[in-house]
């Protein structure tokens, strides 16, 4: 972040019109692009659907499709995939008594388009009936109770932990010319390495978006997350049996166009690289993605990173979330592309709070002056195109001595993981 208006890197311009243009390709989301031609291929019947459903059950159950669960990138032993990687690990499920195995009714016309509804401004919105019921839910009560207690209180909960920027993309650095006695990339991936091995002490699985020096697209993050996702609704699909809608084909399906973004690993306007997503609004397939994640709730993601602004007095943390409305702020001044409006605010909210109140309460040196809320609302590339309970650490301001003492030294670092693997710990006790 370089300036108290957001964290550069991760926004999008308000709307087409209003983008800067002075602002670099590779740091912002698409505006319009042409409608993606899906390849007949990808483009399935039901009929079709259907009978590559059984099949792929079967094939999921028996191999957990390494070809697809590859690109997960997580395993028991927490692998963590930087860009590009791959891994033959498939991902392990959370213990069974967090997942209750709905039995969903197959829809009567999954292939019909989903209902659109016109809100006032024009623009468009998926409606709320053209979900299709959740397959996967997650019993809050028992994790409430296991968070609780001592032993292992993340047991059967995956953080994915995405520390900003990485490779060419340093961040905001101080001082601004001359030698960096600091970098954002650096301190975010040190606290997420440190914060990977205390969470996974208390239980936790955790995926990291990159686990090194290396640069990692915006739409590579989102693209990580949905693919994880998704390998992880397949193989609940295969391992219960359930035959909800999105079903395992469909499920495969989203999965290919996801990986488009995985393979191009680029933020370029227009690219290749955003895959399937829109930048402003959504199309069907990410609708369905979208719904598949918001079942995930045992799933959360964190980004890391660091704030820079020209006055050295701002100083401490802040927490920041992208809510429904938002996006609908951000979103109606353009018309055409329908809008994701079933984000988890509460959810959202409820973890910006908890995760500031125990970084502030571990490291002390990082309290929030006032200068930025601690926690606030921004339409956030990383957590817009995604619909897990997220949020966005701004862990302090480089700018400001005091703060970057903290993100310096080792022991600050350590308390700031601390901090986090705390926080999560308290929002999945709840209350
Ligand atoms: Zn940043």
């Amino acid at each position: 972040m370089k300036s108290a208006q957001g964290p550069h890197d991760t926004r999008r311009p308000p709307a087409p019109a209003a983008r800067p243009a002075t602002r670099p390709a590779s740091v912002r989301a698409p505006a319009r692009t042409p409608p993606r031609r899906r390849t007949g291929r990808l483009r399935l019947t039901r009929r079709a659907s259907v009978a590559l459903a059984a099949v792929l059950v079967v094939v999921v159950a028996a191999a957990a499709t390494p070809a697809l669960l590859g690109v997960f990138g997580a395993s028991a032993a927490g692998a963590t995939p930087t860009a590009g990687s791959r891994t033959t690990s498939a991902p392990t499920l959370p213990p069974t008594d967090a997942v209750t195995a709905t039995p969903s009714p197959r829809p009567p016309t999954p292939d019909l388009p989903p209902q659109v509804t016109v809100m006032p401004h024009g623009y468009l919105a998926f409606a709320a009936d053209a979900m299709y019921p959740p397959a996967y839910s997650v019993d809050a009560s028992t994790l409430a109770t296991r968070a609780a207690q001592a032993d292992k209180p993340l047991a059967g909960i995956t953080v994915i932990l995405d520390p900003g920027h990485g490779g060419t993309d340093g961040g905001t650095v101080y001082p601004m010319t001359g030698d960096a006695t600091i970098v954002e990339k650096t301190v975010a991936l040190n606290v997420a390495l440190r914060a990977k091995t205390l969470l996974e002490g208390l239980g936790a699985q955790v995926v990291t978006t990159r686990s090194d020096d290396s640069w990692v697209a915006l739409y590579h993050r989102v693209a990580q997350v949905a693919q994880y996702v998704l390998g992880r609704h397949a193989d609940f699909l295969a391992t219960t049996g359930s035959r909800a809608w999105p079903d395992a084909a469909e499920t495969m399906r989203l999965s290919s166009l996801v990986q488009i973004c995985l393979d191009k690993n680029s933020d370029y306007l227009n690219g290749p690289g955003i895959g399937p997503f829109k930048g402003y609004g959504v199309t069907p397939d990410v609708r369905q993605i979208f719904d598949i994640e918001r079942q995930h709730s045992d799933i959360v993601f964190v980004s890391l990173h660091c704030n820079s602004n020209a006055s050295a007095q701002a100083q401490g943390v802040s927490v920041l979330y992208t809510s429904n409305n938002m996006i609908y702020h951000e979103e109606r001044s353009t018309s055409g592309t329908p809008i994701y409006r079933f984000y988890d605010d509460a959810g959202r909210t409820r973890l910006a709070q908890d995760l500031f109140d125990a970084i502030v309460a571990k490291e002390p040196g990082l309290s929030n002056n006032g200068w930025m809320a601690p926690i606030f609302d921004q339409d956030l590339a990383v957590l817009r195109e995604e619909n897990l309970v997220g949020v966005l650490v701004e862990m302090g301001f480089v700018t400001n001595d005091r703060d970057r003492k903290v993100l310096l030294s080792d022991d600050g670092v350590d308390r700031i993981a601390q901090g986090v693997a705390a926080g999560l710990v308290q929002y999945f006790k709840g209350g």
